[in-house]
């Protein structure tokens, strides 16, 4: 059997997760590019984005409060 049974699950034409059922394997495509992927490596993907934009927020975070100008406060 050859048939690929291919679901979107998410996103657009751009970027988008398509799973095929007949080969368990998901298909992440960002812009031309796509990989395929098993089950396990979506969840460390998923685990590596994550963790990674928690941290690019907290990098941002600090940024601004680098550039705060703390006296506008006027707190003394
Ligand atoms: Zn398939």
């Amino acid at each position: 059997m050859n048939e690929h049974k291919k679901v979107l699950l998410a996103g657009d034409e751009e970027i988008n997760l398509v799973f095929c059922e007949s080969c368990q394997i998901a298909e992440l495509t960002i812009g031309g590019v796509s990989v395929r992927l098993t089950e396990k490596s979506l969840h460390q993907v998923h685990t590596a984005l994550h963790e990674g934009l928690m941290k690019l927020s907290v990098l941002k975070a600090t940024a601004v409060s680098d550039e705060f100008d703390y006296d506008s406060l006027n707190l003394h």
